[in-house]
């Protein structure tokens, strides 16, 4: 059973969860409300994880905990987990505001980048593509602003610097090594970081208690597996992380169980390949057609079309890339998928 040791605390509040490590809540502008990123208290300063998305609110509160709670000490750096904007979004305002450098990975720090100069119409068309060919009609207009401002737009502008995290490398924070380690599926190379001596594990969207990390395919890679690349970072984490530590995810509450809380995880995407390949086994299927054996809520605004149908695209490349799916083209341009008998 996963265990919460923390009540959830008020968005702009701030609990302290072991010596020297704080988690703020911040407040979201979407259905998922709210983001948890944590500070650790580095001697005279503090490294910041994760930062809350671009917007003028999160501002605020960042500006008023850095003159009060914080007493006073410095910003010493900010480790940005992976390029999504309510993680990545204020690195460029921290850097520039208080000069604090900041610290991702090359594969998230690159796509953040990529995505925030990329206003090609040709990317918009090969977007358009993409979700035609998984069966979506999607409303054109509301796709031509997401791709030329949707992600920029939920940024402070990136730093011009910023300084490489690679798998395995250590960190010292307040006298304490934190081991960083790289996971994928939900992001390119999200970064988490470990610090062993005293059970403690920064996880943002890696592992969540009950919710399951968005894991999707994007036009721009579409036959990338990143469910297969999910998979293997949570068996990963088994090996590398102890059961012990206190898990401290970027959404809900942190919490203890974290060998089992991947094995459920892994159980769920198991029971939606099932799903699936039953589905598709007498007549083939476009990932639009697998949304009701997908999802039990039904799948209506734009938003939340366009996340399913990344979602049942990671899972049929999953099944298509190890031979259990065929995929065929129809004269439509939508792409249907026949389980192998
Ligand atoms: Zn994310």
């Amino acid at each position: 059973m996963l265990t919460f040791p923390f009540p959830r605390p008020e968005p702009g509040a701030l609990t302290r969860v072991a010596d020297g490590l704080l988690w703020l809540r911040l407040a979201l502008p979407f259905t998922l409300d709210h983001i948890n990123v944590y500070l650790i208290e580095d001697n005279d300063g503090w490294v910041v994880y994760d930062t809350g998305i671009g917007d003028q609110a999160t501002m605020d509160v960042w500006e008023g905990i850095i003159k009060g709670e914080l007493g006073g000490k410095p910003l010493k750096r900010v480790i940005v987990s992976h390029y999504h904007p309510d993680h990545i979004g204020l690195a460029g305002w921290f850097n520039r505001r208080f000069g604090v450098p900041v610290s991702a990975t090359l594969g998230e720090f690159l796509t953040a980048q990529i995505l925030c100069v990329d206003t090609n119409t040709e990317t918009f068309a090969n977007v358009q593509a993409f979700y035609q060919g998984a069966g979506l009609d999607l409303d054109g207009d509301q796709m031509t602003i997401e791709y030329t401002s949707g992600y920029r737009k939920r940024l402070s502008p990136l730093p011009l610097r910023y300084s490489r995290l690679i798998d395995g490398m250590h960190l010292s924070i307040g006298g304490n090594d934190w081991e960083v380690i790289t996971g994928g599926g939900h992001s390119n190379e999200l970064a988490m970081l470990y610090c062993r001596a005293r059970n403690l594990f920064l996880v943002a969207d890696q592992v969540i208690a009950k919710i399951s990390p968005n894991i999707s395919i994007f036009a721009g890679n579409p036959e990338e597996d990143a469910l297969g690349l999910y998979l293997a970072s949570l068996k990963m984490l088994r090996e590398r992380v102890s059961d012990s530590v206190l898990v401290m995810p970027a959404h809900n509450l942190p919490f203890y169980g974290l060998h089992e809380r991947t094995r459920s995880l892994e159980l769920h995407h198991d029971l939606r390949l099932d799903a699936l390949l039953d589905f598709c086994r007498n007549e083939p299927h476009s990932a639009v057609d697998c949304f009701p054996k997908m999802f039990s809520r039904p799948i209506t605004n734009y938003h939340d079309r366009r996340f399913a149908a990344g979602e049942v695209i990671a899972h049929v490349n999953y099944l298509y890339l190890r031979g259990q799916l065929t995929r065929v083209t129809g004269g439509d341009g939508v792409e249907r998928y026949r389980t192998v008998a």
